[in-house]
């Protein structure tokens, strides 16, 4: 237990199966030998989620960059009159789902930002048209700030707009826009953008209403280490109460060409690496799927993350724009690349669905 700082009792109780407090965490996350609180983490996932290690064949699309909430963190988002300004049309959307499908997709991301001018029917006619197209393809689709958005613009509650955009043919729902769930910090770098308690709002009444979703967290910009084990805190809360969670995609903050460039340092590979760990010790009783982030650390890191609690690697995003627009240097990973590096770990790699069902397995 060298190097634990006689934080060796908290280890063996998470090691028991005990949950972690907020302080536990914090301590564990400062003066836990870098090392050891890989272990732990990786034995917690070995335990929980096996030897398989996921990924989903996906492609994110864009329906418009048109966004009133001008994030300080985002690079992506244009104002309405911009040149570069877009909304995709029917076709286009077919186009890029039927090009995703052709490549063995199951998985379409579909986000955009918070556009002042587009109906309530836009978003249930595009959800109608993709899944009459394309019946066999899950839709994930509408983060918590679009769909807080929508209500906010139609008048009506949470409740009711997740209804109609279920009924029109969304079967899940991305955790995208939580960013750090604390008002503090998203006060400073997305004022605009709902607060934490919406986003949880939200999530709730997405699980209430027996829709899956997934938990996000971008980190490594203004937070404090204590916020950013809050996060993950908060996370558990509501996986408790609901249960509705698939799983937690934490990935590191890009700067370029965003309001923040060059006003902080960035999360190294080492932030990242614990941040992975101690998501897995907080969740490990709750959220069996820890993804690790090959668009933001590249698939060298990503794989590391793999022995430090993450169980996934995500989606292949055949089309990401987002984090792109922000400087990532990693735009793709093939079926191949993720199968080379995860059995050289001496794992298993599995192609899944949205739900996490195993579709195919790799030899
Ligand atoms: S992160 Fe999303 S909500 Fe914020 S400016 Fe970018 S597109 Fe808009």
């Amino acid at each position: 237990m060298n190097g634990t700082n006689d934080m060796s009792g908290v280890i063996e109780n998470v090691l028991a199966g005990e949950d972690i407090s907020q302080e536990d965490a914090l301590q564990i996350y400062k003066k836990c030998d870098f090392h050891l609180i890989g272990q732990t983490a990786n034995y917690l996932r070995k335990h929980t989620s096996g030897d398989i290690v996921t990924f989903v064949v996906d492609r994110n699309i864009n329906y418009t960059n048109v966004c009133t909430s001008k994030c300080k963190f985002c690079a992506f988002y244009r104002e309405e009159d911009s040149d570069e300004a877009y909304v995709l049309n029917t076709e286009e959307l077919i186009f890029k789902v039927q090009e995703a499908v052709d490549l063995g997709a199951t998985q379409i991301l579909l986000q955009g930002g918070l556009h002042p001018r587009l109906p309530f029917e836009f978003y249930e006619d595009m959800l109608v048209t993709l899944k009459q197209r394309f019946p066999g393809v899950q839709l994930h689709a509408l983060s918590p700030p679009e769909i807080a958005y929508i209500a906010k613009m139609n008048h009506c509650s949470i409740r009711e707009v997740i209804s109609r955009l279920h009924d029109a043919g969304l079967d899940s729902i991305p955790g995208g826009g939580a960013e750090i769930l604390d008002d503090r910090v998203r006060s400073s770098i997305s004022p605009d953008k709902v607060g934490w308690k919406t986003w949880r709002q939200v999530m709730i009444t997405a699980h209430e209403l027996d829709i899956p979703t997934t938990a996000t967290m971008v980190f490594g910009h203004i937070e404090t280490l204590s916020e950013r084990i809050r996060h993950i805190i908060r996370i558990r809360d509501i996986q408790r109460k609901t249960g509705g969670f698939t799983a937690f995609i934490p990935w590191t903050f890009q700067e370029k060409n965003t309001a923040l460039e060059g006003m902080f340092k960035l999360a190294c590979g080492v932030d990242y690496l614990r941040t992975i760990a101690i998501s897995r010790i907080i969740l490990n009783n709750y959220i069996p799927n820890i993804q690790a982030s090959w668009v933001t650390q590249g698939s060298k890191v990503a794989q590391l993350a793999l022995c430090f609690g993450a169980n996934d690697l995500g989606g292949t995003m055949i089309e990401e724009n987002v984090v792109r627009a922000a400087g990532t240097v990693f735009h793709k990973i093939s079926n191949k690349e993720i199968v080379h590096i995860v059995h050289k770990l001496g794992r298993q790699a599995a192609r899944r669905d949205t739900l996490y069902k195993i579709l195919q397995k790799y030899q």
